[in-house]
């Protein structure tokens, strides 16, 4: 399996609910390091600009709204297969289909206030890594 970096953010829900430590504890216990850390807090604009692939989309206008609700944490995470790794980590989009044990079924409220991003794909992880964090930031082990 190759080793790849994948983009985490644990969004203003979950930051607000104070389980960081939770949610790193999962990542570090199934083989991802975490390899740069950013807590900030994004403009409604910013948060556009992350999430433009969605900006057609009916939900995209309260997704803005609410990742700019708080501040959040945005993590670079690295391991093998980091990109699908992570994404069964954090389960379905929607928690109520989200299996049990995963970061959106102990933590997750609804499809919006869902608790973590994660990237989709090697390809859109690398774009995301950049929009918050530049080369000297990243510590590969
Ligand atoms: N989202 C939402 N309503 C929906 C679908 C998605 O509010 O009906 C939000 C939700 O926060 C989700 C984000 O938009 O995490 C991005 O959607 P995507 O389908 O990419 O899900 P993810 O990759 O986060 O599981």
């Amino acid at each position: 399996m190759p080793v790849q970096r994948t983009l985490s953010i644990i969004k203003p829900d979950a930051v607000g609910k104070n389980v960081i430590g939770d949610i790193i504890r999962r990542f570090e216990e199934n083989g991802l390091s975490v390899i740069a850390t950013k807590m900030t807090h994004l403009s409604g604009s910013e948060a556009g600009r992350f999430y433009a692939v969605h900006a057609a989309r009916p939900f995209f206008a309260d997704l803005c709204s609410f990742m700019s609700s708080g501040p959040i944490l945005a993590m670079c995470l690295e391991g093998k297969n980091a990109v699908t790794l992570n994404r069964q980590l954090m389960g379905a989009t929607n928690p109520k289909e989200a299996e049990a044990g995963t970061i959106r079924a102990d933590h997750a409220d609804s499809i919006d206030a869902n608790a973590v991003h994660g990237s989709d794909s090697e390809e859109n992880a690398a774009i995301e890594i950049a929009f918050f964090f530049s080369d000297l930031d990243l510590h590969s082990r």
